[in-house]
């Protein structure tokens, strides 16, 4: 039932100065609780209450309080929204606004006295709640006032089709660049997929052609060319896997205690032999200490890092160090290659996340330091970045050691 119309005639100079400085209000604010704040500043000027709540009607027959404040008589009671309920209730059922006035309370205390004024909150015909006003002990409220206090719900109920209108807009943002993200993820993934697969396709084809003969040096090239390109392909797959399950928590770390000083001299074989273009110092540790890890996935995170220094800063001079400080182990991975400039370094942690000036004929998906992170993040540890263009990159990572129980 829509409330009758409002006259705005019948207002007086000064509440219609407060209606204009409430439509203001209305149009210009964007954060709610601010504008009711205002609002109800400005209607104390012309209209006489205690108290106001606002209900917001959510579902079926269910209403929540959304503000409430107490200004008069009564003020300690602000949360005692009790009055306030009742009044909701009737004005939503019925779509009118509802006075009700108090009989003389047997006490005679005014706050066992209100006098309530209920209206109805609209939107296109439709009740969405209601706005309470409160006096206690009166005095009744007046036609005049009650027309003014319709005008006030009018913009109360415009501020909340705004925000809705907002919400709406946000959300609608957020799918269109959820659509985005997954068009630029397709589109970047395959094109790493196939960047290898296009290599495997070519020279297969090649090879089965029955027109030319290929001498026996030529054959080896080409298959170790196939060879290398599935790798790349399989580890492609495998990183893209791995970082799903990462980022839905579903990959299993199998952690157990592992002596620093046998992860330190792990490294040094492994990474030795592995690129012989770099020069490469691993700082062995001289401790017994232990940190709880997955070395499967450890050694992932150390493979990321040095793939990434033989990838962008190859021939360098490169320093692996563990430091024992209190009880963690600090592990950082120098290099001594291009550096990657200030800009770039809050975001390279992140998914897909490449810095342009150096992926040029480099191949890579901006996946392995993520996982490297990811996996640091499940051992309880921490990753960071330092770097300065052509001096130099350093990645540090924080693992907590087991406590040792001297006692
Ligand atoms: P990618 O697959 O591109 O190598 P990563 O997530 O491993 O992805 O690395 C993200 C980006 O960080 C790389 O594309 C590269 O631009 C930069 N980067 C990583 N390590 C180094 C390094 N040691 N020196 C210079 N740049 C690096």
């Amino acid at each position: 039932m829509p409330t009758k119309s409002i006259q705005a005639s019948t207002l007086r100079p000064d509440e219609l100065d407060a209606v204009y400085a409430i439509n203001k209000v209305v149009a210009e604010t964007y954060e709610v609780d601010d504008a009711l704040d205002q609002i109800t500043k400005i209607s104390r000027k012309v209209l006489i209450f205690d108290n106001a709540v606002i209900y917001l009607a959510q579902g079926e027959n269910d209403l929540a309080p959304i503000f409430a404040r107490a200004i008069g008589r009564g003020k300690e009671s602000a949360s005692e929204l009790v009055w306030g309920d009742k009044a909701a209730e009737e004005v939503i059922k019925n779509g009118e606004t509802f006075t009700h006035e108090s009989n003389i309370a047997p006490d005679g205390d005014r706050l066992n006295q209100p006098y309530i004024l209920g209206l109805p909150m609209q939107i296109g015909g439709q009740i969405t709640g209601a706005l309470i006003f409160i006096r206690f002990g009166g005095p009744e409220y007046t036609q005049e006032q009650i027309n003014l206090a319709e005008f006030i719900t009018l913009h109360i109920s415009h501020l909340f089709q705004n925000k809705k209108l907002v919400e709406r807009i946000a959300n609608l943002e957020a799918e269109r660049r959820l659509v985005e993200l997954q068009d630029e993820f397709i589109a970047m993934v395959s094109h790493e997929l196939n960047t290898p697969l296009g290599f495997i396709k070519g020279y297969t084809t090649t090879l089965l052609r029955t027109d030319t003969e290929w001498d026996h040096e030529t054959q080896n090239e080409f298959l170790t060319i196939i060879d290398e390109e599935a790798d790349r392909l399989s580890e492609m797959i495998e990183n893209l896997l791995d970082s799903s399950r990462l980022q839905a928590g579903a990959l299993p770390m199998d952690l157990r205690p592992v002596m620093v000083e046998t992860i330190a001299s792990d490294l040094q074989e492994r990474y030795q032999s592995r690129y012989q273009n770099l020069t490469i110092e691993v700082k062995v540790p001289n401790t017994n200490a232990k940190i709880m890890t997955d070395p499967k996935r450890l050694i992932q995170v150390f493979d990321n890092l040095m793939n990434n220094i033989n990838k962008y800063a190859p021939n360098s001079h490169d320093r692996i160090d563990f430091n024992i400080n209190n009880n963690e182990v600090e592990i950082t991975i120098r290099d001594d290659g291009p550096g990657i400039a200030p800009k770039h370094l809050p975001h390279l942690f992140d998914q897909f996340y490449r810095v342009p000036e150096l992926s040029g004929g480099v191949r890579g998906s901006g996946l392995g330091l993520f996982i490297a992170n990811m996996i640091v993040q499940a051992h309880n540890g921490s990753i960071t970045v330092e770097s300065k263009s052509n001096e130099g990159t350093c990645f540090c990572i924080s693992l907590p050691l087991i406590e040792v129980n001297n006692g």
